[in-house]
């Protein structure tokens, strides 16, 4: 998919055959396997992968996503996306990404504390607050982060906050960096109805997902926007209740059961029908490839945010460029780039020993957040072309520039 997409849109920019394999191969990728002893005695091997995607503006960042499905091939295709997401809201930073294939669900605490400081420790000569920066993604926390910070710096003999983002507070991490990614969704399908002239008030939402961005958007959407949140899912299930669900008792009851399985505020669905619920802002938050070409012409969205990376095939891409008028989308490069763009805030102010307020860390979010979005509805606009196209060749464009006046090492 990412592939795909590059190919469109190095079509569109007319890039020179010579620098497309350049702008399209990661720099740097590895492979590592983590033995871990389960709590019943066995040693298990586990693969791990990190990827940096291109070297040309400062050091590369990223997530580390813990799922049965990690495979190089998925996070070399994130690492891709966050480059060209980096790059759109004008941060210094590659793209990277990396992960283990194994399902956290399964791991008791002390055996996530083992496969996470095995994991860093692999990638020690690999990682760095210049070189890369890991932050979480799906099946990572802020526990995960302080492990491997912790990891990081005992084999390096100091404290070093600038190696991850996503940390506690308790060790540098900044106040809003949670929130940040749904706070940013929530933000930019404001902005989309605002442009659409729709009232937040008058309007429904769906979400798929309900962990770090799918709750944070939900609970946005329903108390800060004051939308009724019809649908919500997670890996057990999907909930509808066309009377609106009480966002705070799913989040509650999730806490409390570690899912939604059983929760009672709303109908039981088969998860399919979530995305094809009639409601007005869409929002996948969950995994990859949910908008394929067998449901995209279906979908009864007045704007789909996407909170998740990669949720929309390009088949579907092409059903939705086609449903543009009917369809807004927010493509996920913009979307969820607020959770980079707070990472790389919790960064500047590990550098600098400094620690910012959440209102000042919001303020500036949405400062950046306003900038990505005018630009990239300015350039469909004017390009009378769709929305991801824009946001991609806004990204690619400022890769490209980078490398062509730096020369061939990065
Ligand atoms: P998370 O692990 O906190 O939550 C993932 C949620 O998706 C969970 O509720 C899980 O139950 C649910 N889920 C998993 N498979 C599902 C399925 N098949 N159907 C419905 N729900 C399913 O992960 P997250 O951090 O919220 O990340 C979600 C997505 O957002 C990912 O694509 C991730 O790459 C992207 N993203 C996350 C951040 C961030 O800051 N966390 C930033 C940018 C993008």
């Amino acid at each position: 998919m990412a592939c795909e997409q590059f190919g469109i849109i190095a079509d569109y920019l007319g890039i020179d055959q010579n620098l497309r394999q350049r702008l399209l191969l990661p720099k740097r990728a590895l492979t590592v396997t983590l033995p871990v002893r389960r709590d019943d005695g066995r040693i298990e091997v586990f693969h791990g992968y990190r990827v940096q995607h291109h070297l040309a503006l400062g050091p590369t960042k990223g997530g580390t996503r813990f799922h049965p499905s990690v495979t190089l091939g998925e996070v070399t295709a994130l690492s891709m996306w966050m480059s060209w997401k980096c790059a759109l809201a004008g941060l210094p930073y590659g793209g990277a990404k990396g992960g283990i294939a194994m399902e956290p669900h399964d791991f008791s605490k002390r055996e996530m504390e083992a496969v996470s400081r095995r994991y860093m420790q692999e990638m020690i000569p690999f990682v760095g607050p210049h070189t890369d920066i890991m932050g979480p993604d799906m099946g990572t926390n802020e526990q995960v982060m302080a492990w491997f910070m912790d990891t990081w710096s005992v084999h390096r003999g100091f404290a070093e906050p600038g190696i991850v983002t996503g940390k506690p507070v308790a060790i540098g991490g900044t106040a809003g960096r949670r929130e940040a990614t749904g706070r940013g969704v929530v933000y930019l399908v404001e902005r989309a109805l605002d442009s659409l002239k729709m009232k937040p008030g008058d309007c429904t939402a769906v979400v798929q997902g309900f962990g770090n961005v799918g709750a944070v958007t939900a609970l946005g959407l329903a108390y800060k926007s004051g939308m009724k949140v019809i649908g919500i899912s997670d890996h057990t299930g999907a909930w509808h209740n066309p009377k609106g669900i009480d966002i705070d008792a799913a989040q509650r009851h999730a806490t409390a059961k570690g899912s939604l399985a059983g929760f009672k505020g709303a109908d039981e669905i088969q998860p399919d029908y979530l995305l094809l619920l009639k409601c007005d802002v869409l929002v996948p938050a969950a995994v990859e490839a949910v908008i394929t070409e067998k449901n995209a012409a279906d979908l009864q969205c007045r704007i789909l945010a996407e909170g998740a990376n990669g949720p929309t095939t390009p088949s579907a891409d092409k059903i939705l460029n086609e449903r543009w008028a009917e369809v807004f989308v927010i493509p996920d490069i913009l979307c969820n780039a607020g959770g980079v763009i707070v990472s790389y805030f919790e960064w500047l102010q590990g550098m600098q020993a400094q620690f910012w307020s959440e209102t000042e860390v919001a303020d500036k979010l949405f400062r950046i957040l306003e900038v990505a979005f005018t630009a990239v509805i300015k350039r469909a606009k004017d390009g009378k072309i769709p929305h991801r196209t824009a946001a991609m060749a806004i990204g690619v464009e400022r890769v490209l520039a980078a490398k062509q006046v730096r020369g061939l090492f990065p």
